[in-house]
């Protein structure tokens, strides 16, 4: 077996690691973590040292780590048909199978489902068939796409342009021109401290409305939105944002896309985000709870009225010309289909919104009153602490001091993994759907001893 050593000086020679200070990792100034196996909420490293994972991966091993039914099926299907591919309508039982089921969870007005690999292929597909779309129509001009500051939806050329953090922006040339952004529904961060969500919500839809004005109604094509907003710092939205955005759409012909790559199959305590929060989707972008990150698989559910042109897009082209070879890969189909099933057979679901909420209000007990904590807030199994340098007028602590980081790091020192959000000071929380009460207790009683050190 190799040494720890002889990995680390591999991985510092050879790995390129995504979303990494490259110049640092080279210099050794960060660790190489090699995690060598996982059960249930917890990870142990190569050095033996069990953590309490509460992100749960990146928000993406929903059914907990080790679980020998999704190991299983991968295995049989892999000796079975290790691939055949989707192309001029072939398909295989698996990927038929998680077709059936995920649009029998999803929400009502869905018509088919695309498979793809990542989020961000995902939307990339997504927006493609959303230009298809107006294109069949007739209105080669309503092609830009509306999505929110602090949103996240990949980090491709169109994806990372949707996505509305400067990190992914900088030095990369993007946005492109097609991706306009607007105001994100984030009511900590409210304009003016005496706005209630109500009056908050009203300026969300005031800033959009007054968008759409400024570039036209016939040039925008769709909005993309994250049911609750993740990376961009575990944002639940306010009070009727959603219905009041909806309706604007509506009113203006703008086609909705749900980005629910983290919450949908269960995150929020409900199946689908969309559902939660009574959002009527054009498309619905799924990937991470599909199989829980089994295997890796995403999706776009495709809405009915959008289903409808593109089915009289081909009468009129040809096949439409968009698809991967591994589009609906049957060993990741395989994984999902047995990831599905286990969210139902074990109740994983219900868990997350009751385990959920108990670690969304034991954190709120213990950290709401810290003159430096300026919100906790959360929804279902997603949570998040935001920092301040003073909480009555909400003042960001200077980044040079990295308060977010270094929270993360003392949390870790306590074998428990939060994520500092990458904008502002924030530490998120996301753990598998399994979480036991005792483990929300752990991740509380760690994160009170990781602000008492830090701040
Ligand atoms: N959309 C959302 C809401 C996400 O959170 C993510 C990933 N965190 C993506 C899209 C992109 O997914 P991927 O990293 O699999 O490309």
């Amino acid at each position: 077996m190799l040494t720890n050593d002889q990995l680390a000086q591999w991985d510092r020679d050879s790995f390129f690691h995504p979303s990494t200070h490259l110049a640092q990792h080279a210099r050794g100034e960060t660790p190489s973590r090699i995690i060598r196996t996982a059960r249930d909420c917890t990870i142990t490293d190569r050095d033996g040292n069990d953590l309490l994972d509460a992100f749960a991966g990146l928000y993406c091993v929903n059914v907990g780590y080790g679980r020998p039914e999704i190991a299983e099926a991968i295995a049989d299907q892999a000796r079975e048909l290790a691939y055949y591919h989707a192309y001029v309508g072939h398909g295989t039982e698996a990927s038929i199978t998680l077709a059936h089921m995920v649009l029998d969870r999803a929400p009502k007005g869905m018509s088919k489902v695309y498979f793809g690999l990542s989020g961000s292929d995902a939307n990339e597909t997504n927006i493609k068939l959303v230009w298809y779309y107006n294109n069949i129509l007739g209105r080669p001009e309503k092609k830009k796409i509306i999505s929110r500051w602090r949103g996240y939806h990949g980090s491709g050329l169109m994806t990372g342009s949707l996505t509305g953090l400067g990190l992914f922006h900088a030095k990369f040339d993007l946005p492109l021109s097609q991706v306009i952004h607007t105001e994100a529904p984030y009511y900590f961060r409210r304009p003016r401290p005496d706005m209630t969500e109500a009056q908050f919500t009203a300026h969300c839809v005031a800033e959009l409305e007054a968008l759409i004005e400024s570039e036209g109604a016939d040039t925008i094509a769709a909005f993309i939105g994250e049911p609750v907003l993740g990376t961009g710092g575990i944002v639940p939205p306010p009070e009727g944002y959603w219905p009041a955005i909806q309706a604007v759409l509506d009113r203006h012909d703008i086609l909705l896309i749900a980005d629910e790559v983290v919450t949908g199959f269960g995150r929020l305590g409900s199946m689908f985000g969309s559902d939660h929060y009574g959002i009527r989707p054009d498309l619905i972008t799924i990937a991470k709870g599909l199989t829980s990150a089994y295997a890796p698989l995403s999706g776009s559910i495709v809405g009915d009225r959008m289903w409808k042109v593109l089915e009289q897009g081909t009468d009129e082209n040809g096949p439409i010309g968009h698809g991967w070879t591994y589009s609906a890969h049957p060993v990741g189909a395989a994984a999902g289909v047995a990831n599905l099933r286990l969210l139902d057979q074990l109740s994983l679901i219900d868990n997350a919104a009751t385990v959920g909420r108990y670690l969304n209000d034991t954190m709120r007990a213990a950290l709401a009153d810290h003159p430096n904590v300026g919100e906790v807030r959360g929804e279902g199994m997603l949570c998040a602490v935001e920092f301040v340098a003073d909480r009555d007028d909400r003042t960001f602590f200077d980044p040079a001091q990295k308060v977010g980081p270094r929270l993360a790091a003392a949390l870790l020192s306590r074998g428990v993994i939060g994520r500092a959000m990458p904008q502002g000071d924030i530490l998120g929380f996301a753990p598998p759907f399994c979480l036991t009460r005792p483990e929300a207790d752990r991740i509380v009683a760690a994160t009170v001893e990781a602000v008492a050190e830090v701040l």
